[in-house]
């Protein structure tokens, strides 16, 4: 089985989930009592997100491309990044390593198409949402992407930094969320990518009248899919 490398902490949150889903699904293809082999390097959240609110991607890319390396020379043989938004910065991340980086636009633009659909909503942080680097890079795959309207968007990010990443989980917010997809739908959307690691942990498929894609988990399930050998 090859080697894990997990660069996560952003947050926390959502990479107790990777590390609990890698290793059921390990679990569930090898029976007994294997578990993944994976090599975590969780960061402090707060230091990322000074770096993300003051629009300092250089340095954020800079940090993760050194945390990447030092998996690499530990012994991971792939990385996951275990969010959307900071995929922002993966080119430097790649720049740095001999080893695979998954990229969880592909991962997750592979299993849209393998259900069929074109037309699809993209929930995320306002960086996901809104810059180019993830948008682009689903639709250099096919895809049309649409993304909620500029209130929308601001809550679907509010509810991000204020609770989910601090693992507060409402009922009010997961309402909000129902409605924005809701109103998806109406704009023409077939399915739902959760695009940022812990909407999973607010939204599942019930909070839904159309597919979602919920990223943690598809990321999770391509590296397992590389790993086990
Ligand atoms: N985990 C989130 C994502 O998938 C947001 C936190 C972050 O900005 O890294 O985008």
């Amino acid at each position: 089985m090859r080697i894990i490398g997990m660069l996560g902490g952003m947050s926390w949150e959502s990479t107790a989930e990777y590390y609990r889903l890698a290793n059921e699904l390990v679990r569930d293809r090898l029976g007994g009592v294997h578990s993944a082999r994976i090599l975590l390097d969780s960061m402090d959240f707060a230091d990322m997100e000074e770096l993300q609110s003051a629009g300092r991607w250089t340095e954020a890319g800079d940090l993760l491309a050194e945390k990447a390396a030092a998996l690499e020379a530990a012994g991971a043989e792939m990385l996951i990044l275990c969010t959307n938004t900071m995929h922002i910065v993966v080119d430097a991340i790649e720049q740095a390593l001999t080893i695979p980086v998954l990229h969880i636009a592909d991962a997750t633009s592979s299993k849209v198409k393998q259900a069929g659909l074109k037309r699809i909503g993209l929930l995320g942080t306002a960086f996901t949402m809104e810059q180019a680097f993830y948008r682009d890079r689903l639709a250099a795959t096919g895809l049309e992407v649409l993304v909620p309207d500029r209130a929308d968007r601001a809550t679907v990010h509010r509810v991000i930094y204020e609770e989910l990443v601090r693992g507060v989980i409402t009922e009010q917010s997961r309402a909000e969320y129902q409605a924005i997809i809701r109103r998806m739908v109406k704009a023409g959307a077939e399915g739902i990518i959760l695009g940022c690691t812990e909407i999973e942990l607010l939204v599942t498929a019930d909070d839904s009248p159309i597919p979602i894609f919920p990223t943690t988990r598809i990321h999770v399930e391509a590296a397992v899919e590389k790993a086990v050998i």
